[in-house]
């Protein structure tokens, strides 16, 4: 599976940002779209197929699904927008006007990204969603949702760096989703708060924000987890600040149902993600300690583009691949173009690298 957008300029994606909602042109059906574009489609078993455009086919070699397509020759997979992009040979921009004039869909909102997503989760609103108080009694939690809104602030080091890349709307759009914070002078928060909003614990790491030194966007310092020294200081007991048993981003899976989960390590990769592409759920594990099934519950029965740093491909391969019957796992294929770039690295720096060439051509 490939994310439809890695190969457009990015100045064209911003356009896009600002004028669609590419969320619902992917979710256009795909065989109205191919057919539109002249390739004819035939029903074979569940699906329909057709001669691929991209080699020379002569058996229809590609699988048309509801929003998809996949060549089996050509090993490529198409959402909609990827499709009328590389069948037309035009711009990511170009494709999205394209579905937009045939379709009429797509356009929704007009001003800006963060608009995509109408209903915006920010942390401060998924309060008034809180379950009833017979539910959250049930643990004597140390942090609260209430805590983790007035810290949210892109005042914290890891903001900072972000606002080298991305516009002050879309950071504060996201801090407010993931509820990131600040403490001290400019210490990170990531909260980790499962479905039912309780904070589970909340992790704490410093940024290099120099975007000149070699560790921008880096940790400088240990990361620690703030829950423990609630605990070492006696500020609650250890039973009230529990272990992270769940993903970072885990209250936002339930929150879009239909939207596909992308599954990273760091909560920076998931934080990241998210700004780069907006229109999926990121979603961060942690370590491969988490990948046990009970953990993977909250993504039954969705789609899961997995894309571990690059040195811990084969190992969540080899874990993930034992539990498909709870989510459709996906290895993402833009793990070599990161693998390339070291064995150590992962999509967030994929990311920054590239927001980082895209800004000295400005
Ligand atoms: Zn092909």
């Amino acid at each position: 599976m490939e994310l439809g957008t890695k190969r457009s300029g990015l100045t064209d994606r911003r356009e896009v940002m600002r004028n669609y909602n590419t969320h619902q042109l992917n979710s256009l059906a795909m065989c109205e779209v191919v057919e539109k574009l002249g390739h004819e489609t035939k029903k074979s078993g569940a699906y329909h197929v057709m001669l691929c455009p991209f080699h020379d086919d002569h058996h229809p070699s590609m699988v048309v699904k509801e929003h998809y397509a996949r060549c089996y020759v050509c090993n490529r997979g198409f959402n909609v927008i990827d499709f009328v992009k590389e069948d037309k040979n035009i711009t990511f921009l170009e494709a999205c006007e394209w579905l937009y004039s045939e379709f009429g869909v797509g356009r929704e909102y007009t001003s800006d990204t963060v608009r995509v997503r109408k209903s915006t989760p920010a942390i401060t609103r998924l309060h008034a969603r809180k379950p009833s108080p017979v539910q959250t009694m049930r643990h004597d939690w140390a942090f609260t949702l209430e805590y983790v809104a007035e810290h949210v602030s892109m005042q914290d080091s890891f903001c900072k760096c972000l606002a080298s890349f991305f516009d002050k709307e879309k950071i504060r759009y996201v801090a407010e989703m993931y509820g990131i914070g600040c403490l001290g002078l400019d210490d990170t928060m990531f909260p980790v708060i499962d479905s039912a909003l309780n904070v589970h614990n909340i992790k704490i790491q410093h940024y290099d924000t120099d975007p000149h030194s070699a560790g921008f966007f880096h940790k400088d310092r240990n990361a620690w987890w703030y829950g423990k020294k609630y605990i070492e200081t006696h500020q609650c007991s250890a039973s009230a600040c529990c272990d992270v048993q769940c993903f970072f981003g885990e209250h936002l899976i339930s929150y879009y149902p239909s939207s596909i989960i992308i599954l990273v390590e760091s909560p920076k990769n998931a934080i990241l993600g998210t700004c780069a592409w907006p229109e999926y759920v990121w979603v961060a594990a942690g370590n491969k300690n988490m990948l046990t099934r009970q953990r993977m519950e909250c993504l039954r029965g969705r789609k899961v583009i997995v894309m571990p740093d690059a040195d811990a491909e084969e190992e969540w391969r080899t874990i993930l691949d034992g539990m498909q019957d709870i989510a459709t796992f996906i290895f993402s294929d833009m793990i070599p173009s990161f693998r390339a770039m070291g064995n150590k690295c992962d999509i967030g720096d994929w990311i920054v690298r590239k927001m980082a060439t895209y800004i000295k051509k400005c």
